[in-house]
């Protein structure tokens, strides 16, 4: 059985570094996806209430004969429930669906700053009493900058654990992965391969060649060895096997730095310090 890495957050906390998302798989797939993902050896699934699948996650949970424990799920607090009271109930709505009296980690999806008359620190401290009643066993955000996590930091108690932001080869983030580190708070890449768009890359290409190994393989190990936690996504049953086949190579620190030369500062998803929300 491949062991993955875990990963110590600021809490104590400690999370698989590897895992599957399930951004947009249909809720109709997402049970039989899941289930096949921890079949493979997948510990860590990230869900959402705007992926409209966490009873699907939940399910796939229970039908696979682990006990809670084993298994790490985080889901993200919706963009029209930032309000307190809405945070609340999404929230509850969230373990119900789920089937779950705790979730792993719980995450502000994004900063909203247009929204809300750009209130996320009220947000925040509402997740603050999740993490204090137990029902979140750690707490953070996603697709926040240096300038929102500062604020958090001036007028709230508790550092995220984590901000999942998008990186991949044609957005590296060292800006904002090195704010994170400073802080002790742990990157999560999202969209690690771009949505398939880095796959082509010449230089991912020949570097995966000489590797042995597929342009996934090499795209997902080089997130690894630069210490952020991935969770891709993908429903066909090979590829799944192939993701979480990364454990028994290394890339060299020149391969690893050609392929952060690759940044093109380009994203496939919106901007946090312009989005709205849908
Ligand atoms: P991803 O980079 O994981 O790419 C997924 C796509 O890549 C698949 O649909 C498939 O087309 C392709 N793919 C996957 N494995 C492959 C392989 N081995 N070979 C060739 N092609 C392959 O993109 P994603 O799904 O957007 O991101 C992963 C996870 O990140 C999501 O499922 C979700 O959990 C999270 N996410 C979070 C946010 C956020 O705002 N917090 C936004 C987007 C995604």
């Amino acid at each position: 059985m491949t062991t993955i890495p875990n990963i110590t957050l600021n809490n104590g906390q400690t999370i698989p570094q590897f895992g599957f998302g399930v951004f947009q798989i249909k809720p109709k797939d997402t049970t039989a996806a899941v289930s096949r993902a921890l079949r493979d050896g997948y510990r860590h699934i990230d869900t959402a209430e705007m992926y409209g699948n966490e009873a699907e996650v939940g399910e796939a949970v229970a039908r696979s004969g682990l006990d809670r424990g084993e298994v790490f799920v985080t889901s993200k607090l919706n963009n029209d429930a930032h309000e307190p009271g809405a945070a609340r109930a999404a929230f509850d709505a969230t373990l119900k669906a789920l089937g779950f009296d705790y979730v792993d980690l719980f995450l502000i999806h994004w900063p909203l700053p247009a929204r809300y008359g750009g209130d996320y620190v009220s947000t925040w401290k509402t997740l603050e009493e999740f993490y204090r009643e137990g029902r979140a066993r750690s707490i953070g955000v996603s697709n926040f900058q240096p300038h929102h996590l500062r604020r958090l930091h001036g007028e709230t108690q508790i550092i995220p654990a984590v901000n999942q932001i998008e990186v991949h080869p044609y957005l590296t983030q060292d800006d904002v992965r090195a704010f994170c580190a400073e802080h002790q708070i742990a990157v999560e890449a999202w969209s690690p391969l771009g949505q398939g768009s880095v796959l082509d890359d010449p230089v991912i290409r020949s570097v995966a060649e000489r590797a042995g190994k597929t342009p996934a393989q090499v795209v997902l190990r080089w997130h690894l060895q630069r210490g952020d936690i991935v969770f891709p996504k993908s429903v066909t049953p090979k590829r799944v096997k192939e993701n979480i086949d990364i454990f028994d190579f290394q890339l060299s620190a020149a391969d690893v730095e050609d392929i952060t030369l690759l940044n093109k500062n380009e994203r496939t998803g919106p901007d946090p310090d312009k989005f709205g929300g849908r």
